[in-house]
């Protein structure tokens, strides 16, 4: 049997596979060899078994794998699981005015010179202007929400006792747990209150000589219910102000978009927090916000310029494509429409009737058995997880392996949720754009074995 296994010089000589770069073709069909051979020595395969992997199932087989192996990991793909901000597909997709702004940043750029003057300036003036002009709020902006959360601990806490509630001293996610972070940034957790409530007065009661600050935290990713309280931030701000002590607020998502959202109403909103007066407020670029991944400290202006001048910001600093695509998502929302031009509150905002009529054109695109269901989508990345988004979707009668052969698409792998027995198309991470290539793979997919 092992004698009737084809050399990888006959492999290579096939007209079938003659497009693939020889030094990629070779291992690939070094491999696939190599998992024949075991498999026949293990006793796994019979002469039959064996016989039908090879000839033309074996090229088709070497294809995929050539496919796969030449393919980038990081391209782009179809998001149909009504998650909008799905951590696994790169939170927020980007809006067509950050992707342009990207390509031009990719090359030489301006970065920290200041072309009037040809002086040397500071990387991230571009976005704390417009932050500024949206919030009023000095701003600096580093790699990701646990850096701003880290960066603002150590620079308004290290070497002394930062006081937080114990119903906030939550797990992100991804090993982001808070009293890590804390010990990293340098300071001595006091915790106070309870799992469930936490008054004004515990964080007053803790404070002492050595206290530097007091921390909240957004519970982002779950919710107590019941016999609950929290101070409210005015309040625990003003108790703060008495004694001297700033407040650091770790929002979580950040939404700088104020009007109300459909499920999303009890979110944070970055102007309310500000307006409350905490020294410090943190949240995420590619959450809420529709940007780039990346932190944004706001606050007043002695508050971010310590975190400025402490030696963690050069480590974290963003890099020009993240500025770049924050510069362009920041001048929608001071100069144009949000709500239609940053994908994430589109999606987040379209209304069911928006998302069962892009269910139906779906549905007949694919025809047969495709059938238009009302479901729940979601926003994701720890925004409002107990309140669903009502959607609709496109079902498929076919499971696990319909699902399985749509991730392996390509160009575009798309991503779908199975629910009893079906795949479900979610309109509401679905773009326009996206329908025909997603209903040209579905059938592909259908329609091999
Ligand atoms: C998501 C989140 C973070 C981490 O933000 P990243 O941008 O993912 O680093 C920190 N704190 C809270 C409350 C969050 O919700």
């Amino acid at each position: 049997m092992l004698r009737g296994l084809p050399s990888i010089e006959a492999l290579l000589r096939q007209p079938h596979l003659a497009a693939w770069p020889r030094p990629l073709l070779a291992d690939v069909a070094r491999a696939w060899l190599d998992e024949l051979r075991a498999a026949v020595l293990a006793g796994q395969l019979d002469a039959a078994a064996l016989a039908a992997r090879l000839g033309a199932p074996a090229h088709a087989e070497l294809v995929l794998r050539c496919q796969r192996r030449a393919a980038m990991r990081h391209r782009s793909v179809v998001n149909a699981t009504g998650i909008v901000l799905h951590t696994g597909l790169g939170r927020a997709p980007l809006a067509a005015a950050a992707v342009a702004a990207v390509q031009q940043a990719a090359q030489y750029a301006i970065v920290e010179l200041d072309p009037d003057t040809g002086v040397r300036d500071q990387r991230e003036l571009g976005v704390a202007a417009l932050l500024r002009d949206l919030t009023g709020a000095a701003a600096l902006v580093v790699n990701n929400n646990a850096a701003a959360t880290l960066l603002m601990l150590a620079a308004h806490g290290a070497g002394r006792e930062v006081v937080v509630s114990r119903g906030e001293l939550v797990e992100i996610g991804g090993g982001f747990r808070m009293p890590d972070v804390m010990q990293q940034a340098g300071c001595r957790l006091v915790e106070v209150g309870t799992t469930n409530r936490t008054r004004v007065g515990d964080f007053e009661a803790a404070t002492g000589p050595h206290t530097a600050a007091w921390l909240c935290v957004h519970p982002s990713n779950f919710r107590i219910e019941g016999f609950t309280a929290a101070p409210e931030l005015p309040a625990l701000v003003a108790a703060a102000r008495a004694r001297g002590l700033p407040v650091l607020d770790d929002l979580g998502s950040g939404l700088l978009w104020d009007a109300p959202l459909p499920g999303l109403e009890t979110e944070p909103r970055v102007r309310a927090h500000l307006a409350a007066g905490p020294a410090v407020v943190v949240c995420s670029g590619d959450k809420l916000l529709g940007g780039p991944q990346c932190g944004i400290l706001f606050g007043s202006a002695e508050a971010i310029a310590q975190c400025r001048r402490h030696p963690l910001y050069r480590a974290l600093r963003c890099d020009k494509l993240t500025l770049a695509a924050l510069e362009a998502t920041l001048r929608i929302y001071r100069d144009s429409e949000p709500l239609v031009q940053i994908p994430t509150l589109a999606m987040l905002a379209a209304p069911p009737a928006r998302l069962e009529a892009r269910s139906r054109e779906l549905a007949q695109r694919l025809g047969g058995a495709a059938r238009v269901v009302p479901r729940e989508s979601f926003a994701g990345s720890g925004a409002n997880p107990a309140r669903p988004l009502p959607s609709f979707a496109v079902a498929l009668p076919c499971g696990d392996a319909l699902a399985t052969a749509l991730r392996r698409s390509t160009p575009r792998p798309i991503f779908a949720r199975v629910h009893q027995g079906a795949v479900q198309l979610d309109a509401r991470t679905l773009l326009h754009e996206d329908l025909e290539p997603l209903a040209a793979a579905v059938r592909s997919a259908l329609a091999s074995p």
